[in-house]
């Protein structure tokens, strides 16, 4: 793209020499470091410098009001005079959309391009590691002409139209003169060859598409967005060109009771309070169904975590695994019988004698006493 030199510098595009000089020299007293420090202002002051210079050359003026860029690529500040200058592909492609000079035949075989599947798996897969089929639809090399694209195995001819450089050229008038411009050419495509008896299989391209079956290996450990490569299953490329890569995104499914974080896993476990005020183990089954032990410490509060080492998800290609941590959900019973309630209340009245006791030391029973009536801030 073409900088707009005369919006930079803020003057239209008859300014005059002098009208230029004016307007840059008040941006450069704005924007000058000395008086304004700042990257905003020097990048200001260095882009009205810039368009100072071309639109007080006059050749590199006339560049600028012909849709060019003197100051691109290299084009026009070494070249004065004109369209003699490095400036001049990118007149053309301002008139012309770009194609400017030739290129030579593009190759007839190209690499293929790269697949990507997304493969959705359980939480329970991601544990174990898993092997997953797929169904894939992608060209594959004819097995006809085993790529060549020729039925009878012969060498591609060079193409009659544009004898082998791939491109028509054509002269058009212009207000600039005549201008050559040149086009791939549409017999070969712009390959410069042509195969002189197609395989009636693939039409000459060397390559069908096809389904097949690919097995894919899922490690354990693996993530949700994570990427596995598998080098030459993709798309075979046009001419039986190497196939590209196939990647396998994988998603992990959520889980009903674990929540993954990296490695480790997250649960909730119920406590019945008994337990929690004196301390108890519990049998639960982990991710793969196995009973796990998690002791619960006497004195447990709500909403406790309590950690359990290495039994989280498997590391990627790695040793270990993660943790398990289970949240403390305190159960309190609400349908007692008649024997509970009895052994309930005797605890309530033993502990209300104990905090009488304890009233006038100020102790534990005191402060007991000062907040049990009270909200508290969570
Ligand atoms: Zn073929
Ligand atoms: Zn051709």
């Amino acid at each position: 793209m073409a900088r707009d030199y005369y919006g930079i510098l803020g003057v239209d595009r008859n300014a005059t020499d002098s009208e230029i000089k004016k307007a840059y020299r008040k941006l450069a007293r704005k924007y000058h470091p000395d008086v304004n420090p700042g990257e905003e202002a020097a990048e200001k002051f260095r882009e009205a410098s810039v368009a100072h210079e071309v639109l007080t050359d006059p050749d590199k003026r006339r560049i600028v009001d012909m849709g060019g860029d003197p100051m691109e690529q290299g084009g026009g500040a070494g070249h004065p005079g004109g369209f003699g200058g490095g400036g001049l592909g990118d007149i053309f492609d301002a008139f012309f959309g770009g194609g400017a000079g030739s290129r030579g035949p593009r190759s007839r075989v190209q690499p293929g391009s790269d697949t990507l599947w997304r493969a959705s798996i359980t939480l329970e897969e991601a544990y174990t590691g898993v092997k997953k089929e797929l169904t894939l639809d992608t060209a594959v090399l004819c097995t006809k002409c085993h790529g060549s694209g020729s039925a009878s195995n012969a060498k591609p001819n060079t193409c009659g139209t544009c004898h082998g450089s791939g491109e028509i050229q054509e002269v058009q008038r212009s207000f600039l003169g005549n201008v050559m411009t040149s086009r791939p050419c549409h017999t070969c495509n712009g390959t410069g060859e042509v195969i002189p008896d197609p395989c009636d299989e693939c039409a000459g391209d060397g390559r069908v598409r096809a389904r097949r079956d690919i097995v894919a290996n899922i490690p354990a450990g693996i993530q949700t967005g994570m990427r596995i490569r598998m080098a030459g299953q993709g798309e075979v490329g046009a001419g039986g060109g190497p196939a590209g890569d196939l990647y396998i995104e994988v998603m992990v499914r959520p889980h009903v009771v674990f929540t993954r974080d990296g490695d480790d896993l997250h649960a909730s476990i119920r406590v019945p309070m008994i337990d929690a005020a004196l301390g108890s183990e519990l049998q639960v089954e982990s991710l793969t169904g196995e009973e796990v032990t998690v002791v619960i410490p006497a004195g447990t509060q709500p909403n406790e975590v309590i950690t359990l080492e290495g039994e989280g998800m498997p590391r990627l290609r790695a040793e270990g695994r993660g943790d398990l941590m289970a949240h403390v959900d305190l159960f309190v019973p609400t349908e007692i019988d008649e024997h509970t309630r009895e052994l309930l209340e005797q605890i309530r009245d033993h502990r209300r004698d104990n905090s009488s006791v304890h009233r006038e030391g100020e102790e534990h029973g005191g402060l007991f006493d000062k907040l049990k009536n009270k909200f508290r801030n969570r």
